[in-house]
């Protein structure tokens, strides 16, 4: 079942068009990383989700449940937060939890539990302004998840973070989707700070989605080659054409569309056998971020 369908959802800031027909479909308990670069309108289109804008063309529909009729509800089931950390700075982190848990009318043993999900159960009375930025970022993904939400949407939320920051961004939103089936959509300008973590992606680019699919629907974008590097290229490609495999030759290495590893072996033995040496034989994955930085129209 899908958690949130967006369908033909476009966007205009008076007469600046920055949406054109977004269509979006987040699986339940999926990680949904929703991608694309500065400016490409991935805040516009969570903001819309959220209710935060007022939609003008287009459906969104959360668990089933249309946003233009059923808001309240659907807000209820999810958790967010967009455009940064925001929290009291004069506040520890337990008082902050505390200010939204009476807005939220939870329990008052969530905040324990919170504190310790977003490992932030040792900070006392220390005040927010003296957090990191990590601390930060955590606190507000806890206060995202007092009311134990069904669906979490973060706006870059690994924006300024060191590289442990990031790791540890990525353990938490594993650990809640897998322990708690927290559905994440999360954005980002970067495939690999959530490629890692993505079972799903939606690349967005100018306003129009330019992908969407699996994480391994991407990459069979792409297929597999296998790249050799021999004593004498231009003979060895003539064997390979007499044999029925086509072959290019890229950054100085022939390459061939994907075979099996006996496939494999047998080019070795026919090359080798025809006096060829071969330095360097093996198959080649293109990677995940090449292809995006493709489909955003960025030359990698
Ligand atoms: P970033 O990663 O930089 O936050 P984004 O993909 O989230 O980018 P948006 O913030 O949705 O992109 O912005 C998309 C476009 O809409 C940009 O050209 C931006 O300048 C424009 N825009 C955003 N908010 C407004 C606004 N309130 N009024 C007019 N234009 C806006």
């Amino acid at each position: 079942m899908s958690c949130l369908e967006v369908s033909g959802l476009g966007h205009r800031y008076s007469r600046d068009v920055i949406l054109e027909h977004i269509d979006l479909c987040v699986p339940e308990g999926a990680i949904y990383a929703f991608l694309g670069p500065n400016g490409a309108g991935k805040t516009t289109t969570l903001r819309l989700i959220l209710g935060l804008l007022t939609v003008q063309v287009g459906r969104i529909c959360v668990f089933g449940q249309r946003l233009d009729t059923d808001r309240i509800a659907i807000l209820a089931k999810v958790g967010s937060m967009i455009e940064g950390p925001s929290s009291y700075d004069h506040l520890s982190a337990r008082d902050n939890l505390e200010v939204s848990r009476r807005i939220h009318r939870c329990p008052a043993s969530r905040i324990d539990e919170v504190l310790k999900l977003v490992g932030l159960r040792g900070t006392g009375s220390k005040k927010v302004r003296q957090f990191s930025l990590g601390m930060k970022q955590r606190l507000a993904i806890g206060t995202a998840l007092l009311h134990s939400p069904k669906l979490l949407v973060l706006d870059e939320p690994t924006n300024g973070l060191d590289a442990d920051g990031m790791i540890e961004m990525r353990h938490l939103l594993a650990g809640l989707n897998r322990e708690h089936g927290t559905t994440i959509l999360i954005s980002s300008h970067l495939l690999a700070e959530v490629g890692k973590l993505a079972t799903h992606v939606g690349v967005i680019s100018g306003g129009r989605m330019v992908f969407e699919g699996t994480i391994d629907q991407l990459g069979s974008r792409a297929p597999p080659t296998v790249r050799l590097s021999t004593s004498d290229d231009p003979r060895a490609a003539t064997i390979l054409a007499a044999a029925g495999i086509e072959s290019q030759f890229v950054h100085g290495k022939i390459v061939v569309p994907a075979m099996s590893a006996d496939s494999v072996a047998d080019v070795n033995r026919q090359l080798v056998e025809s006096g060829i040496g071969v330095h360097d034989i093996g198959i080649a994955r293109r990677d995940l971020e090449s292809l995006y930085t493709e489909l955003i129209g960025v030359r990698a």
